[in-house]
Formats: structure tokens, C-alpha cells, sequence
């Protein structure tokens, strides 16, 4: 039941995971979020050698099918390499300075599969390291990075994951990219926020505004299940709760964060001032009331939606681009009222959720300078598109501009 969410993509195979033994190196968020996702997925053996980070995560018991080592040490030398990480099935660099440098002259020299990452809070790198690849050129390409971002580390170590999957467990429309170099500018989030929805993307959307100092209120109505676990990194020991209420408690740590429990339909109304809304509902009658409620607050609303390999985050500013109904040619009206249906029934997984959780919280600080529509694939990266700028003829915000 935990898995069934993935299993349900073609070619998945969860016993290659399952047989794996991944060893990642790093203290920082970067590494605590790929050990997160490398959990949450069920790859069977991890051993980290550092510390966690994240101390709203108790990895040891995140997924009863995970054995979790953590050795609290440093990989100064390379009989110590050879202690620690051994002979894995693939091996991680998220650190720093000259223990990378001995970790992936380790992973070289021995032939292990690896993949090294940084990021910092302007950009971030990622790298599958070739047989016989040079030190010097791989030391040289995370050169300046300092592995303190947030976001930054949110995507990165999303896409790390995906590839480590990708190689670990092919699936047949997979294209493996084995070296990216991004830059994002983050910053702390000064703002009051409204998160709708505490689901998949809503995870890393809490997690992400979390960490960035946001005073977030959560609204979701729905309980946790086990068929969650695969991405929700917060609620493994929670099945039955309410998530807005399990994802309070635990975010509350780090800041302002309520939680309140309750569905966003025709009758609801903002209780206080928002500065921006997130959008990380999954369906289309609570998605139209938000793009509502927008319209008559003159709120910022940031929309996200994702597929199995893919993610987007689309804004509507009031009297600065079109409506989300417009931008989707009136979809939302058209479908507002019909039940749902088919959308139990597509596989997810959590890295285009966890990277459009990142890249939606990304975008508050940016939004008003840049109303693009973002979009991310699993195959082919992150990419901007231009956002409609004026609603349809027909739509009834029209005449707000
Ligand atoms: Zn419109």
C-alpha cells in the first residue's frame, strides 16, 4: 500500500530499490532532503555519514522497509572511505570541501556508481561522475558552492534522487541527464501565506516556506493514508490524522505555522489578510474558488499541479496576468462541478511534487517582476513559459484591469 502510488508507473520495479544499498555523505539540507526521498521511495539499505539537518524528520523511522545507518563522522582520508562507504550500489556527494574531494577520488578509484551535488543559495550543481573522470574538473565545477540553500536544496536533491532512481531502476520513457548547472537567487520569505492543500506538493511547499521563515496558515480537510508515505515525508508516523494538524505540529518548530482543518469550497472566505495564496489542491472546484477568491481579494494566488514526471507553477496577479480559468480556456469553469475521477488512478512519485513544492514557494519573491509560468520534466529540467497577461472575452474579472 505504501508503494501502490508508484507502482503504478509502467515498468516500475520497487524490489531494485528495495535491494539497494545508497551511502550519502553530507550534514547539510541538501543531503537530509536526498536521504528523504531516498526513503520515502523504499530504496532498502541507506547509510548517511554526518548529520541530519532536518530535525522534523526522524529518519530511522520514516519507512519500516528502510534500513537507516547514520555514521556521525567525516571522510578525512581514504582508509576511512573505505570504512564508511564501503562498496554501495551508488554512492552520494553532498559535502564539502576536502572530504569531497576524498569521497569522489574514492568513488573513482573504485569504480562505484556516484553522483555529486552543492548548491548554495544562488544556484546549484549536479554532476554523474564517468568512469575515469578527472578530480580536478569535478572539485572545480562545485567550486564557491557552500551548501547552505533551502530551496535550492529542495529542487537539487530532487533531481539527484531522480537520477540515482533513473540509473538504480530504469523506467522506459527515462532520459538520464548527467550534469546540470542552475542559478536561482533565493531569499527569506517575509510574508504572510496561505497554503491550500497539505498534500503531496503541499509537503514540500510547507516544508520549503518552513524553512524560509514564512508565517504560513495550512488548510486541508483530508487525513493521512498509508498510500501517502511514498511522498509526504512529514506524516510517516501520523497515518489516520489530520495532515493540516500533523503538519503544523511539526513545522510549528521552526516558526509561525497553524494548521486548520477544513475544505475550501463555495463558502469559504479568507479570515484575515494573506499576502500571497498557494494553490496545492487537487482538483479543479477548489482550484475555480481560489482563482475566486483572488479575483474579489486582489490576492496573489500561485497555482501548482503535477504529473508523474511533471510539475507547473502558474500565477494569477490580479490586474498582471489573465485568470487561472482563462489560462486554462476555461477549464476550471467547465469542470468545476463534475466528480472527479482517474486521478487515484495515475502513478506519483515524490520528486515532481517535492521539486514543484520548491519551485512554487520559489516564485513568491519573484512573481511580481516575473509573472512566468514555470514548468518542470523530469527528462528535460526546468523551463519558463510566458503567462497569458488578459483574461478572454467572456470572463467575468474582465473588467478589473
Ligand atoms: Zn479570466
Amino acid at each position: 500500500m505504501r508503494y501502490a502510488k508508484q507502482e503504478l508507473a509502467k515498468g516500475w520495479k520497487q524490489e531494485n530499490l528495495q535491494n539497494s544499498h545508497i551511502v550519502v555523505t553530507g550534514s547539510n539540507n541538501l543531503a537530509s532532503f536526498i536521504l528523504a526521498d531516498l526513503t520515502a521511495m523504499g530504496f532498502g539499505k541507506i547509510t548517511r555519514i554526518g548529520e541530519n539537518s532536518l530535525q522534523f524528520l526522524d529518519f530511522y523511522n520514516m519507512n519500516p522497509d528502510t534500513e537507516f545507518e547514520e555514521i556521525q563522522g567525516e571522510v578525512l582520508n581514504e582508509e576511512l572511505a573505505k570504512d564508511y562507504i564501503g562498496k554501495p550500489d551508488f554512492f552520494v556527494d553532498a559535502s564539502e570541501g576536502r572530504e569531497k574531494q576524498i569521497c569522489i577520488g574514492y568513488a573513482i578509484k573504485n569504480s562505484i556508481q556516484a553522483i555529486s551535488a552543492s548548491c548554495s543559495k544562488e544556484s546549484y550543481k549536479i554532476k554523474v561522475i564517468k568512469k575515469n573522470e578527472s578530480l580536478d574538473e569535478i572539485i572545480n565545477f562545485h567550486k564557491n558552492e557552500k551548501n547552505n540553500g533551502i530551496i535550492n536544496a529542495i529542487i537539487a536533491s530532487g533531481i539527484t534522487a531522480d537520477e540515482i532512481r533513473k540509473r538504480i531502476m530504469p523506467l522506459p520513457d527515462d532520459k538520464t541527464l548527467s550534469r546540470l548547472s542552475a542559478s536561482n537567487l533565493e531569499d527569506k520569505i517575509n510574508k504572510k501565506v496561505l497554503l491550500v492543500g497539505a498534500g503531496a506538493i503541499g509537503t514540500f511547499a510547507g516544508i520549503g516556506l518552513a524553512m524560509a521563515g514564512a508565517d504560513v496558515d495550512v488548510i486541508d480537510f483530508d487525513n493521512v493514508e498509508e498510500s501517502n508515505l511514498n511522498r509526504q515525508i512529514l506524516f510517516y508516523n501520523s497515518v489516520g490524522k489530520y495532515k493540516a494538524e500533523v503538519m503544523a505540529e511539526k513545522l510549528s518548530k521552526l516558526g509561525n505555522f497553524k494548521g486548520i482543518v477544513r475544505k475550501v469550497d463555495e463558502n469559504y472566505k479568507l479570515e484575515k489578510y494573506y499576502e500571497i495564496i498557494l494553490s496545492c489542491v487537487d482538483n479543479a472546484k477548489a482550484r475555480y474558488y481560489l482563482d475566486w477568491l483572488s479575483y474579489k481579494t486582489k490576492t496573489p494566488l500561485l497555482n501548482s499541479g503535477t504529473s508523474f514526471i511533471q510539475g507547473s507553477v502558474m500565477p494569477y496577479i490580479p490586474g498582471k496576468t489573465a485568470c487561472l480559468d482563462c489560462q486554462g480556456f476555461g477549464m476550471l469553469s467547465q469542470t468545476k462541478d463534475k466528480e472527479e475521477v482517474g486521478s487515484c488512478y495515475e502513478p506519483t512519485t515524490i520528486i515532481s511534487n517535492q521539486i514543484t513544492g520548491a519551485l512554487l514557494v520559489n516564485q513568491i519573491n519573484k512573481m511580481h517582476e516575473d509573472t512566468a509560468t514555470i514548468k518542470y520534466n523530469s527528462n528535460r529540467g526546468i523551463e519558463k513559459v510566458l503567462t497569458l497577461r488578459n483574461c478572454l472575452a467572456g470572463c467575468e474579472k474582465n473588467g478589473e484591469k
